[in-house]
């Protein structure tokens, strides 16, 4: 072996464009340097979240060849030493005008009634690039048009031109190969397959890549056109992943969000329930005067009259059983400042009862584990994972990790309670028993392949709750035996909600171990005053038997809301609150980076923002919380949380730049270890998991028009072997036996769930699976008897 030591790798190359020298990264397409040294190459298919495939011709350049300059489709050239590239030369320009003369020969050119006109890449590269006027005065090819491809997208096959762009999207990114290319020659066109809709949940990216307007999306089209938008660079709420958006308005009123490049955490993509969940901003469902219960009912009331009455009920609840009768449950559906002032206003009360988590969250234990980000997690050897289905719930970080998975090697260990969107993907699956993911963890690492697999580079666990019918000390005794066995893991939580981990730093971290301790003393009549933020326990509390006794124990109930919840509609005094995209400020997603929220319309009715309301609380009830703008109040979460307050500091002075700001770590530690064991299962039972899908009937994606009808609804899913030993047909109804209640409920035989097991989704429309969960059983047994 020789001892010369070898030079690292060159990673930049001296390239030559159109006569300037630039220094252009190794293993980059010509099309990209180009693009970097000022030179635009127009283009059609290249698209650099994804494969090049020279479909369009449309990139072509010319590069000096040893036997002179030669004609090359740049998106597919990688840059090498030396090259000289010319991107002017008359040669290149007829080239790139015949192809796009060739583009134009049967697209329809209906720019005056298509959505896509006006930023249309075909349009204004026609005008830019094109040849002024065309050759072609044959018929063009006509199609039906649009043809609805699935509920959110229509298809318009004249005005495709065959760049790939959906095809490859749905195929190499979503992993739902559900549009394709058919036919053959002149005919070939894109197309789904028969009776097979274009189902993905990841659909409105290819409306949004799709450089013509052959693709439109149902919530948008005819809404409005490129030159009456607004628009500002915002950050979606609807789930923890945090993507970056980009919300339009026309006329005050959003009509549409894009995907924003974020390269730390969303690369552009969106998921359905986040592009098109705007549209419950303007739904009946929306609160737009506050209420006032009265021997009537609601009855609309001014802001003041409602303030006033809430502080009310709040000091007859204190003078009554003193601060810890009042408790407030909610905070993660705002902002980071929304939640401060909450959490503020309930220190000065002077009560510890506030909860963000509504029992379907994590010990806030599980921030002193050593965490991780997302693109630690999709750059890491091996990734555990121990939450969610990450397809359903938390959609965005699922093509994150399904990337890792395909293109980087990452290897994936999933330990679930049943077959997951992910599972596909993973280089080991293990089906647990609900409480027995500690236990599997243990057994699998005990393999000599697995053991080598975690001893050989980063491990990331992405933990959060795949089972809403058990305890989450399983999920925290299940990390705990990873960093057994493999003490350089760190963990990426996975808590669902929008800002739930911006809330739980802000202050609403509960000093009880108890997770749903709110929800009890309320049930027991030991609440005076329950103030909801943003929260809707009947709803959304997976314990439903709880969330419902817990409404009734409370005396007096005060709701602030952006809609007609279940809850907020039997309060006593309800609040109207901005919504996403009607006010200010900052938002923490699920690895702690802080991203800026955008206010681009103005706020429905008469309603406000959270922190706005709490400060106007705070002062009738006589405390001074020392901010009364929203500067004031970050400059004292600064000082009072300073991980966070730091964040949102940087993001709020814009010095984060557009990929937000990552909360300094803490120390890690490791949080106390929890024992906690399944009791034995009766052979007669069924194990009850319970998990979500990514259409339900949450409120902000119910009132969405779009979205509302996409909930698959409510069924029990039973492995088909046990199905058959109970005698029931797949589809039939069955009798599911809980210890509170007896649910009558169809069944659906499915391999995926395991033997001795029954899965459903919860908050769907029909029999709701919430009334057989008991929030303090370690897990939930199930009888399930035929009719
Ligand atoms: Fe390209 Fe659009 Fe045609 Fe798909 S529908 S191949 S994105 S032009
Ligand atoms: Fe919004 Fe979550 Fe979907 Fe991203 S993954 S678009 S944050 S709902």
């Amino acid at each position: 072996m020789s001892d010369t030591p070898v030079s690292p790798p060159k990673t930049t190359l001296s390239v030559v464009i159109d006569g300037q020298p630039h220094e252009a990264t190794a293993g980059q397409w010509v099309i990209d340097a180009c693009e970097d040294a000022g030179v635009y190459v127009p283009h059609f298919c290249y698209h650099p979240r994804m494969s090049s495939v020279g479909m369009c011709r449309q990139c072509l350049v010319e590069v000096e060849g040893p036997r002179g300059p030669m004609m090359v489709v740049s998106c597919m050239t990688p840059v090498a030493e030396g090259q000289v590239v010319r991107t002017d030369t008359p040669v290149v320009k007829r080239a790139q005008e015949g192809v796009l003369e060739l583009l134009l020969a049967n697209h329809p050119l209906d720019c005056p009634v298509c959505d896509k006109g006006g930023e249309c890449p075909l349009q204004d590269q026609a005008f830019s690039h094109g040849p002024g006027e065309s050759r072609f005065v044959e018929e063009k090819r006509h199609y039906v048009k649009p043809i609805p491809i699935s509920d959110l997208v229509l298809l318009d096959r004249e005005r495709c031109i065959l760049c790939d762009r959906c095809t490859r999207f749905a195929d190499e990114v979503a992993g739902d190969p559900l549009i394709s290319f058919t036919h053959r020659g002149n005919n070939t066109q894109v197309l789904t397959f028969p009776d097979q809709p274009f189902a993905s949940y990841f659909s409105g990216n290819t409306v949004q890549i799709c450089p013509v307007g052959a693709l439109t999306a149902s919530p948008y089209r005819f809404k409005a056109r490129p030159w009456d938008l607004d628009e500002a660079e915002s950050t979606c709420t609807t789930c923890s992943v945090g993507c970056r958006t980009l919300v339009q308005s026309s006329r005050d009123e959003v009509v549409r969000t894009q995907g924003v490049d974020s390269d730390p955490v969303n690369w552009g993509w969106l998921c359905d329930r986040g592009r098109f969940s705007f549209e419950g901003l303007t739904s009946e469902q929306r609160l737009d005067e506050p209420m006032l219960r009265t021997d009537t009912g609601l009855t609309t009331v001014s802001w003041s009259q409602a303030l006033e009455a809430a502080a009310q009920l709040i000091r007859d609840a204190v003078d009554e059983a003193g601060p810890d009768a009042v408790a407030f449950l909610g905070g993660a559906r705002g902002s980071n400042e929304d939640a401060f002032a909450w959490a503020q206003l309930a220190a000065a009360i002077g009560t510890d009862l506030r909860d963000a988590q509504l029992g379907d969250g994590l010990p806030a234990g599980v921030f002193d584990f050593p965490q991780a980000t997302i693109d630690q997690a999709a750059a890491a050897r091996t990734i555990v994972l121990l939450g969610p289905d990450l397809k359903e719930e938390l959609p965005v970080l699922y093509l994150r990790i399904r990337d890792a998975a395909e293109k980087r090697r990452t290897r994936l260990i999933e330990i679930a309670p049943r077959a997951t969107g992910v599972t596909p993907l993973t280089w080991q699956s293990h089906m647990a028993l609900p409480g027995t993911q500690a236990d599997v963890v243990r057994e699998v690492s005990a393999q000599a392949a697995v053991a080598a697999q975690l001893a050989s580079g980063d491990v990331v666990v992405i933990a959060g709750r795949s089972n809403l019918a058990e305890s989450a000390d399983h999920v925290m005794a299940a990390i705990a035996a990873v960093l057994e066995v493999a003490p350089h893991a760190t963990v990426l939580p996975v808590l669902r909600r929008g800002n739930v981990r911006g809330a739980l730093h802000a202050g609403w971290t509960p000093t009880s171990s108890n997770p749903v301790e709110v929800l009890d003393r309320a049930a027991a009549g030991r609440v005076g005053c329950l103030v909801l933020v943003g929260s809707d326990p009947v709803t959304d509390v997976p314990d439903a038997d709880l969330a419902r006794r817990a409404m009734a124990g409370a005396r007096r109930v005060i709701a602030l809301d952006t809609h007609r919840s279940a809850s907020a509609m039997s309060a006593d005094v309800v609040l109207p609150a901005a919504a996403a995209h009607e006010k200010a400020g900052t938002t923490t997603n699920l690895e702690g980076r802080v991203s800026p929220l955008a206010q681009k319309v103005t706020a429905r009715g008469t309603s406000r923002p959270d922190w706005m309301v709490a400060v106007e609380l705070a002062e009738l009830l006589g405390h001074d919380l020392g901010f009364a703008t929203l500067e004031q109040l970050r400059r004292r979460l600064a000082v009072t949380h300073r991980e966070l307050g730091r964040a949102v500091a940087a993001v709020a002075t814009a010095d984060a730049g557009s990929d937000g700001a990552l909360m300094e770590r803490g120390a890690a530690g490791s949080p106390a270890p929890v024992e906690v064991h399944a009791p034995p299962r009766n052979s007669y039972d069924f194990r009850l998991v319970v998990s979500r899908r990514l259409y339900d009937q949450a409120v902000g994606t119910a009132s969405a028009e779009h979205l509302a009808k996409l909930a698959p609804g409510s069924a029990l899913h039973i492995h088909p072997s046990d199905l058959a030993r109970l005698g029931v047909a797949d589809g039939g109804q069955v009798k599911a036996v809980g210890i509170h209640a007896t649910l009558v409920i169809g069944v659906v035989a499915d391999p995926a769930i395991v033997r001795g097991t029954v899965w459903a989704a919860i908050n769907q429309p029909g029999p709701d699976i919430r009334v057989l969960i008991d929030a303090h059983a370690s897990i939930t047994d199930v009888r399930v008897e035929s009719l």
